[in-house]
């Protein structure tokens, strides 16, 4: 035992050095990327189950890294949330995709606006000034408050800090809507749902996945459709890739849904030829 030990040690040395020499380029490379606006945005369609109709997208970044090609942001953003970096990346993001739904907003004429959804980490949760930031993004770009969401995990709402509910009473006064972000994972906790002023419920994909395959998962998913509507929240139900679940979750009266069955996470210009395809 004591020799494997030993030769682990011998066979892994060489293998962390260069784990941990590729992170740090990775960090070399994040910084560089904040800097000369390497990012871009996705935005996945989410849409009515009922009638299909697109009622709003969700935003979700992309690093255009100029040697290794799209980087995902599960490979990054815990980089930069470790590193600080995501509040200046999420800033951006809140900018970036309130100015184009503004944009797309704009050329909607008589159409109901369409509402961006943005990803937002507990590190900018964390910052006093996110209200005057987002106020400032709505300002600037301006889209009405009432079209932007920001999406939390639930994680960061059950292990918030004493400030958590009074940044997201200031976020809300704005007229901003809340959503909980990857529900029923995590430590779910049904008193937050109280205590948060929370607007809408996104149902896991874990959930969606089985749903029609297997009858405890259905169970569950209806169930957090009903407690959604018990307390007058929306639900959007994610990761839908087949008509079996859409049609699950349209019975189980899920109002809104998002997954590649109706688009994948789409480029600025994609969706701008699925909003506006005569031109
Ligand atoms: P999320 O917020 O839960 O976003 C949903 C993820 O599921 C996206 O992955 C999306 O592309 C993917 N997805 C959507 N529909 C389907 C489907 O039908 N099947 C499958 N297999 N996947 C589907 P993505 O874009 O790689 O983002 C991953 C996570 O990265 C997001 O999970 C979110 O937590 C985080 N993220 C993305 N953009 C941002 C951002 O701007 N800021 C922060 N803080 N986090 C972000
Ligand atoms: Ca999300
Ligand atoms: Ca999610
Ligand atoms: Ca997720």
């Amino acid at each position: 035992a004591k020799k494997a030990g030993k030769d682990r040690v011998e066979i892994f040395e060489p293998a962390m050095q260069a784990a941990f020499q590729a992170g740090l380029q990775l960090e070399a490379d994040l910084r560089r990327a904040v800097v000369r606006h390497e990012f871009t945005l996705r935005y996945q369609p989410i849409v009515h189950l009922r009638t299909g109709e697109i009622t709003g997208l969700e935003a979700l970044i992309r690093w255009q890294h100029p040697d290794r090609g799209t980087i995902p942001p599960l490979d990054f953003i815990p980089l930069a949330e470790e590193t600080g970096m995501i509040v200046q990346i999420g800033e951006w993001v809140l900018r970036e995709a309130c100015r184009q739904a503004a944009t797309w907003n704009a050329r909607r004429e008589g159409l109901r606006p369409l509402s961006v959804s943005v990803n937002l980490s507990a590190i900018q949760l964390d910052q006093t000034d996110l209200p005057e930031t987002v106020a400032q993004a709505l300002a600037d770009s301006g889209l009405p408050a009432s079209c932007l969401v920001l999406e939390l995990t639930e994680s960061l709402l059950v292990d918030h800090r004493s400030s958590t509910l009074r940044q997201l009473m200031r976020i809300k006064e704005l007229g901003v809507r809340l959503a909980i972000d990857d529900f029923g994972t995590g430590y779910s906790s049904l008193a937050y749902l109280r205590r948060f002023p929370v607007d809408i419920i996104k149902i896991d994909k874990s959930f969606v996945d089985e749903v029609g395959d297997v009858p405890a998962a259905a169970a569950l998913t209806l169930g957090i459709i009903q407690l959604g509507q018990a307390l007058s929240l929306s639900t959007i139900a994610e990761g839908i890739e087949d008509a079996g679940q859409l049609n699950e979750l349209a019975d189980g009266n899920c109002e809104l849904g998002q997954g590649y069955y109706f688009a994948e996470p789409l480029t600025e210009k994609a969706v701008g030829e699925l909003l506006f395809p005569q031109r």
